[in-house]
């Protein structure tokens, strides 16, 4: 079991597989990160088997945008089994290649949409085509690649209005869709789009069926009869930090224990066995809470 020394249970690994995107948001974070020597398959396969033996649970392969790897099946037929393998995308790619993902292991997928207005998400992403991201989304229901989360990053100024409208698009997908507002991290503040996304939850928590504080980073669910929605809010939140399980390993085979810093990243390409271990065992000793209560 992987436990720091703030006795946070990591059972949650995000690696990214590309720092490449085709599309270019004008708020990403990256993932606080660029890479440029990717790792292969087998090396993505082998990191994901030593972090399942120390007691990892759960995937999420990330980027930049997988699905622009030509080899991202490949990557997902190797894995070794998780009780959760998921992947966050943008979706642009998603409807060719839903059926193949599900086929090669896995279970579900995050997709990224801020906005609903064909215009608007063409201006953010700097020339994204929203339709290819919708028929993602429905090729991803066909191939049951659900739950599907849609990450909404709520910014003031620019998508705030389309919250509702949002939720009625989940809505149709009768069940198969959460609906995930996350709070704009901006790694060089300066506060400009910021908006609490917790000023939402008594919007939410009334109508719902059922409420759930999940153990990751203790987000709220809400949930109603055909949808659900859920909150992350990272930025100062230290009960968000105190119960983070996840860790992080970038696209050239660093471990990196906090999405906020890239001062502490442990460097285990080319390791194998033991070895290995020893390494993420390293990096989980310099993992800290970035906010503190
Ligand atoms: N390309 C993939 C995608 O679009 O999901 C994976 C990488 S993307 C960086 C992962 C998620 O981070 C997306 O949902 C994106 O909206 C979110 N994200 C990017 N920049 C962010 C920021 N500054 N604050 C909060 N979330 C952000």
């Amino acid at each position: 079991m992987l436990v720091d020394r703030f006795d946070r249970r990591i059972t949650n690994l995000r690696i990214s597989v590309t720092s490449r995107c085709n599309l270019n948001c004008f708020y990403c974070h990256r993932e606080g990160y660029d890479a440029s020597n990717e790792l292969t398959p087998d090396e993505i396969a082998e990191i994901a088997k030593a972090f399942r033996e120390l007691g990892v649970e759960k995937l999420k392969i990330t980027g930049g945008e997988p699905l622009v790897r030509q080899d991202i099946v490949e990557i997902v037929e190797k894995l070794p089994e998780f009780k959760e393998i998921s992947m966050t995308t943008n979706g642009i790619r998603l409807s060719e290649i839903a059926h193949d993902l599900k086929k090669a292991g896995l279970d579900r997928v995050n997709v990224s949409l801020d906005t609903l207005d064909g215009r608007k998400y063409s201006y953010a992403t700097r020339g994204g085509r929203i339709e290819r991201v919708i028929s993602g989304i429905e090729a991803a229901v066909d191939a049951e690649l659900t739950p599907i989360k849609l990450n909404m990053v709520l910014i003031d100024g620019f998508n705030l209005d389309e919250i509702d409208r949002m939720v009625e698009f989940a809505k149709q997908f009768e069940g198969n869709v959460i609906v995930q507002f996350i709070e704009l991290v901006n790694l060089n503040y300066n506060g400009e789009g910021h908006f609490d996304v917790y000023t939402l939850v008594h919007k939410f928590e009334k109508g719902a069926k059922e409420v759930r504080i999940r153990g990751m980073q203790k987000r709220k669910q809400f949930i109603f009869d055909k949808y659900a929605v859920e909150f992350v809010k990272p930025v100062d939140n230290s009960e968000f930090c105190m119960a983070c399980n996840r860790i992080r390993v970038t696209a050239d085979g660093k471990v990196k224990p906090c999405l906020m810093r890239n001062d502490n990243l442990v460097d285990i390409r080319g390791l194998k066995g033991e070895n290995l271990k020893r390494a993420i065992m390293k990096a989980l000793n310099l993992r800290e809470p970035y906010y503190r209560g």
